[in-house]
């Protein structure tokens, strides 16, 4: 019988226990401010936006926060990111995707000090991951990595296979699993024969993009399914990359969608904000 991986719970936890940290950190005079920056009215960004706020809440780091006009232009977000860089009350800068046309959104990451990277998207902290160094990990791949720990399923020698190959989850997330000492395949779309090479996972991370594209026939008996695609179907019920009826009869653990690595992601975002404070 399949085990369904409880997102919602274990992110619960882990925000339950950076409580108690932050207060510590509260109780020994130091506090943790994480600037959110949100540019336009992308409903589905301001929705992001509020439950970043919410969680900070939560724990106990002031956010602050900044909501600017569609019409802010690169320099002044530019100017303002440098203010932010330099003010000692706010440990983790977060700038809301995607942005407006008229921004380059790769200069915008690229101004953010690595010191305050809290989503870990600046070259200096992929670079960091990539060669076993300390730095910011992107957040739904980090919380893909809680969740299978957390779950007490083994990584190390383990046949893993993540399929997608993104900046924010494909590519960090093999480099987690590899740090984990799993044996690492990464599938994309130009990938051959992608049934048989996902057949032959023990644990099997999707990152496609593609609603209910991942079938029982991509499964190998008893394999663990991480599903961290999200979509929002015609009947307005949400669904992942994996059509999770037809795997669930041939799985040892899964991840729902909703409640799976959803979740995770905030969880990680704010275990980075608390990271930050040893970070600089
Ligand atoms: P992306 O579009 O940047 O990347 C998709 C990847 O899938 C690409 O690397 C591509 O090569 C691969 N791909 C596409 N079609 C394929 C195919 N037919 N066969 C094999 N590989 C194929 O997407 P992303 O940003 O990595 O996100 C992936 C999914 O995860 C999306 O559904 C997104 O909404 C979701 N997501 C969820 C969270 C979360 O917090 N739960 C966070 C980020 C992304």
């Amino acid at each position: 019988m399949a085990e369904i991986i409880d997102g919602k719970a274990i992110s619960t936890q882990i925000k339950d226990e950076l409580k108690t940290k932050v207060s510590e950190l509260k109780a020994s005079g130091k506090s943790i401010g994480l600037a959110v920056i949100l540019v336009g009215n992308d409903p589905a960004s301001a929705v992001y936006v509020r439950n970043k706020k919410k969680a900070c809440e939560y724990i106990g780091i002031e956010s602050l926060s900044y909501e600017l006009p569609e019409e802010t232009t690169e320099d002044e977000l530019l100017k303002l990111i440098d203010e932010l860089n330099n003010k000692n009350n706010v440990n983790g800068i977060l700038v809301q995707l995607p942005l407006p046309k008229h921004i380059n959104e790769e200069r915008v990451l690229d101004a953010i000090s690595p010191l305050k990277d809290v989503d870990g998207f600046h070259p200096v902290n992929v670079g960091a991951l990539s060669i076993g160094r300390k730095g910011f990990v992107s957040c739904t791949p980090a919380g893909v990595i809680e969740l299978l720990k957390r779950s007490g399923i083994e990584i190390e020698g383990k046949e893993c296979v993540v399929i997608g190959r993104s900046n924010i989850v494909g590519k960090p997330m093999a480099q987690l699993l590899l740090r984990e000492n799993g044996t690492v395949t990464i599938a994309h779309s130009r990938t051959k024969n992608l049934k048989e090479v996902c057949r032959r996972a023990d644990i099997l991370v999707v990152a496609i993009g593609k609603p209910k594209f991942i079938d029982s026939e991509y499964i190998k008996e008893g394999a663990v399914v991480i599903d961290v695609g999200i979509h929002r179907q015609e009947d307005n019920k949400l669904c992942g990359d994996v059509d999770y009826d037809d795997v669930f009869p041939h799985v040892s653990y899964i991840t729902p969608v909703p409640g799976g690595v959803g979740p995770m992601t905030i969880a990680m975002l704010m275990n980075n904000c608390v990271k930050s404070i040893s970070l600089q």
